[in-house]
């Protein structure tokens, strides 16, 4: 992929950047070259000498008349959001008259933006890079604190810099080893050997399989856990979720369209959401019928990410139960004894490890939540930093770089010659520039030379 980078877009265009609805106030965007001139043909004032940053009161007109009464502010060239010149027309917010101001700037020269469209100059225009690009998307869907934590390292650049910096360590290694294939006459140079080459790309593989774990978490943060409630009627599973619900006081958002006996919804405990799919029951049963139901209930199981198995603490294990007990040991799962306010009649031994909890006490609801952290590896949330990549293209990225990177490596061990390690590293230099959206070859071969004095 190859970028061409500060673009100068001919084209003016514009876009309601608020909801189309009865607001307060709307803003309307208008982005390019002439974006000064075409607001001048509409507004009271003249903006082609306005200072930038700054805000104008006046009205918006047609044919003398008054169409709203706005503010207009000025963002000039390259300090604004796009790098272009920015107008922001704050007008009140009908329906009406904002789809009117809006036409009136397309009637004097301005082009409806495509979705996107600013940030996407704004990348082009290299006043962000994609990790920043798609850091101000995820903050937009951001649901929990960690989520938007997240989105933040993104968007003030953190990622960015993250990714350059490991990115000039895969630089170093090519450095050496391009100026030992195309200058050997230079002997003073270091001989890139794989002593050399071997302890620094292991050290580089470990440190980014540390940030590729790290991120992995974090998509569990921003995508939530698809959770299996599960257990025979009448074990409190229905009582368990409302504890988690109300304790939290999340909000439940049914899906529709899901069937009668499945009800999904999220639970945002402590900063993670967990994405139920409560089942109505898992019966093991001769119906057949019923039996229908089982098999639904084993596929939810399937494409659940963790399962809170619910038994009940007064009731002796019955065949269900072990089947059930069977069915998830090998899943990430939370077996939980309900009912232990009631007298104990369940053999503990068959359980392995269990909480023992009454769905109504809300400490034993407070420790079941730290259970379920604990299994999901997310006990230390509180810890997130800005090597947390929460993205999952830029993590995908991030992974083909590391592959890269053990591929030269193994060839390194295999003792094959240092430039076919060199094909890999730069295949993982280039991953990497995808990441930040900044990729092509002639590029590279500037920076190479450019830090790297050989007349030295
Ligand atoms: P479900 O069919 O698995 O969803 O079970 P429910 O949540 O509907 O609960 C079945 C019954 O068990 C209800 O009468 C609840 O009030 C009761 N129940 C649930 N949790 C507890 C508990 O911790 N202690 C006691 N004593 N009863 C409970």
């Amino acid at each position: 992929m190859s970028v061409k980078l500060n673009t100068i877009h001919e084209d003016t265009i514009t876009s309601i950047a608020t909801s189309v609805s009865n607001n307060a106030i709307s803003i309307i965007r208008v982005s390019g070259t002439k974006s000064l001139d075409i607001v001048s043909k509409i507004f009271s004032k003249d903006l082609k000498k306005a200072k930038s940053h700054t805000i104008k009161y006046g009205f918006i007109k047609e044919n003398g008349s008054i169409i709203d009464e706005v503010l207009v502010s000025v963002f000039l060239s390259p300090k604004s959001f796009t790098c272009e010149n920015v107008v922001e027309i704050n007008c009140h917010g009908g329906i009406f008259v904002t789809n009117k101001v809006l036409e009136m700037l397309l009637e004097n020269g301005a082009r409806l933006a495509e979705p996107g469209e600013f940030t996407k100059r704004a990348f082009l225009n290299g006043r962000i890079d994609l990790t920043q690009a798609e850091a101000i998307m995820d903050m937009i869907e951001a649901n929990t604190n960690n989520s938007l934590k997240l989105a933040s390292f993104g968007l003030t650049g953190q990622t960015k810099e993250l990714i350059k910096r490991t990115r000039e360590k895969v630089l170093e290694a090519m450095l050496k080893i391009e100026v030992n294939i195309d200058y050997p006459e230079y002997e003073d140079e270091e001989q890139i050997t794989e002593n050399v080459l071997i302890p620094c790309l292991e050290k580089l593989i470990n440190e980014m399989d540390e940030v590729i774990r790290k991120s992995e978490v974090s998509q569990v943060i921003r995508n939530g856990i698809k959770t299996a409630i599960i257990g025979k009627p009448n074990v409190g599973k229905s009582s368990l979720l409302n504890s988690l619900l109300r304790e939290e006081k999340a909000i439940v958002t049914s899906i529709a369209g899901t069937t009668r006996d499945i009800v999904e919804g999220e639970v945002n405990i402590g900063g993670i959401v967990l994405k139920l799919i409560d089942t109505a029951g898992i019966r093991v049963t001769d119906d057949i019928v019923e039996q229908i139901g089982v098999e639904k209930s084993k596929k939810i199981l399937s494409e659940a990410e963790l399962v809170i198995l619910v038994l009940d603490n007064s009731e002796e294990l019955s065949a269900g139960d072990k089947e059930l007990l069977d069915i998830t040991k090998d899943k990430n799962r939370v077996v939980v004894v309900n009912k232990k306010d009631l007298g104990s009649k369940i053999d503990y031994s068959l359980l392995g490890e269990y909480v023992l909890i009454s769905a109504y006490d809300e400490k034993d609801i407070d420790m079941l939540q730290d259970k379920i952290k604990e299994i999901c590896n997310l006990k230390d949330l509180q810890n997130i930093d800005s090597t947390y990549i929460g993205n999952a293209r830029q993590i995908a990225k991030l992974k083909d770089a590391r592959n890269s990177l053990k591929d030269a490596l193994n060839s390194l061990y295999a003792s094959y010659p240092v430039d076919i390690a060199n094909i890999d590293i730069n295949m993982a230099w280039t991953s990497l520039g995808e990441i930040m959206g900044e990729v092509s070859s002639d590029e590279l071969l500037d920076e190479l030379f450019s830090r790297f004095c050989l007349g030295k």
